[in-house]
C-alpha cells in the first residue's frame, strides 16, 4: 500500500501527538550550514512536524506561586524525554515498515555546533573556560551535557551535534508562527506547545505554509511581564522560511536562561533573600543586569545557586515562565485563539511579584 500524508498524519494523532504537519526540505533554503536539518539526512525530502500540547494546568503552580516542578518536569522532561519519543519511535516504524528512512529528532536540549538558543557559535567558551565551568557546576543538566569540542568528521560537513531551529521547521511544517516573543504559536493551542520532528525521504504530500489570522497580537505582554527585561519592544530578528516572513522580539538569550532558571530576588522563593542581599558569588550583579549576562557568568552564579533548588527533573527549574503565562492569559482575554478553550481564564488577577 503506498503510504499517504493522510495515513501519517492519523498514525501521528493516534500514537498520542496533537497535530501534526508535513513541510517540503526544501523550505530549509537559506538557512545557515550550521542549523540546516538537510545535512543529517541529505536524501531527506519531508520532514514531519509533531506537537504535544503543553497542558495549561501543568503552569498552575508557578501562576500562582506554590508548586515550580511541574511544568519542567511534566513539560520538558515528559514531553521530551517520554511522550514525543514515543510518538517519534511508533511513527518512524509505520514509515520504515513502507521502505523509506524516518531520522528522527526529539529535542535534545543540547547546544551542538551552535547554539540552540539563538544560533550563535556553540563553543563560545575557550578550552580552559568549557573546563572551568564544568567543574564549577558539577552538574549534568542538558544545557552542561552541551560543553564540548567537536569538528567536522570529514571535509564540507558541519561539526556535530547539529541543532536546526526548531520553532522555524515548525513554521516550515505549516504548523502556526512564530509569535513576537520568539515562542512558536499555534491557532489550536497559542504558546502552548513543545515541538519534535522527523525527517523522511517518503513522497509525501506537504502542507501549505500557515496563512490564516495572525496569531500574535503583537500586545507586548510578553515583553512587559519578562522579569529581567530580556525582549525588546522595538527591535526585531525577521527570518524567511518556505516564503513566509517569521519576525519576533531580539532576545536576550542568556539573560532569559539567568532569569528562567534564577529569576532574581522578587521572583525567587528558593533562593534565602540574604543570599541577594550579600550579592553571593555575584548572583545579584548579574541577575540585576549589573554584570554582563555571558556564558561564562552565567554558569557559575548557576553552580552556586543550584543547591537551593535541585534539578532533580533532569531540567532547569523554570521559575519564570512569563512571557508565557502573559501570552495565554492575553489570548484568551483578547481572543485570537484560545478564548474559548477553557471555561475560567488561566489569571483571574494580578501576576504575583515579591515585595523584596
Ligand atoms: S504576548 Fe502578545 S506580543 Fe507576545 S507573543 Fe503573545 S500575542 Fe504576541
Ligand atoms: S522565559 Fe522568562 S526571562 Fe525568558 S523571555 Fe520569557 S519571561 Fe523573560
Amino acid at each position: 500500500m503506498t503510504l499517504t500524508s493522510e495515513m501519517v498524519k492519523q498514525a501521528a494523532l493516534a500514537a498520542g501527538a496533537d497535530l501534526c504537519g508535513i513541510g517540503d526540505m526544501a523550505r530549509f533554503e537559506g538557512a545557515p550550514k550550521e542549523m540546516d536539518p538537510r545535512y543529517i539526512f541529505p536524501e531527506a525530502t519531508r520532514v514531519i512536524g509533531l506537537v504535544f500540547r503543553i497542558p495549561r494546568g501543568v503552569q498552575r503552580g508557578i501562576e500562582e506561586g506554590i508548586q515550580f516542578y511541574q511544568y519542567p518536569s511534566m513539560a520538558y522532561g515528559g514531553i521530551n524525554e517520554i511522550y514525543a519519543p514515543a510518538v517519534l519511535y511508533s511513527l518512524g516504524k509505520l514509515i520504515e515498515d513502507h521502505g523509506y528512512e524516518a531520522a528522527v529528532y526529539r529535542n535534545t536540549g543540547a547546544r551542538g555546533v551552535v547554539s540552540d538558543m539563538d544560533g550563535s557559535p556553540g563553543n563560545t567558551l575557550s578550552p580552559e573556560e568549557q573546563i572551568e565551568v564544568m567543574e564549577q557546576a558539577k552538574t549534568k543538566t542538558a544545557h552542561h551535557r552541551s560543553v564540548q569540542f567537536t569538528r567536522p568528521v570529514r571535509e564540507g560537513n558541519v561539526a556535530p551535534d547539529l541543532q536546526f531551529h526548531f520553532r522555524l521547521a515548525a513554521v516550515a511544517c505549516g504548523l502556526g508562527e512564530i509569535g513576537w516573543s520568539k515562542m512558536f504559536l499555534t491557532p489550536q493551542f497559542g504558546p502552548l506547545q513543545r515541538v519534535a520532528f522527523l525527517f523522511t525521504d517518503a513522497p509525501l504530500e506537504p502542507d501549505p505554509m500557515y496563512s490564516g489570522p495572525p496569531i500574535c497580537r503583537r500586545c507586548m505582554a510578553c515583553v512587559r511581564e519578562c522579569p529581567g527585561q530580556c525582549l525588546s519592544k522595538t527591535e526585531s530578528i525577521v527570518v524567511n522560511v518556505g516564503g513566509k516572513k517569521c519576525e519576533w522580539g531580539k532576545l536576550d538569550e542568556w539573560k532569559c536562561y539567568a532569569f528562567y532558571t534564577h529569576a532574581g530576588r522578587k521572583f525567587n522563593p528558593f533562593v534565602p533573600k540574604e543570599v541577594f542581599d550579600k550579592n553571593e558569588n555575584g548572583c545579584l550583579d548579574l541577575l540585576e543586569g549589573k554584570a554582563p549576562a555571558n556564558e561564562k557568568e552565567i554558569m557559575k552564579v548557576y553552580g552556586a545557586l543550584e543547591k537551593y533548588f535541585p534539578t532533580w527533573v533532569g531540567y532547569n527549574m523554570a521559575k519564570c515562565g512569563g512571557c508565557i503565562r502573559a501570552c495565554v492569559s492575553m489570548l484568551e482575554k483578547k481572543g485570537g485563539c484560545m478564548e474559548h478553550r477553557f471555561k475560567e481564564p488561566l489569571r483571574t488577577g494580578k501576576a504575583w511579584v515579591m515585595d523584596r
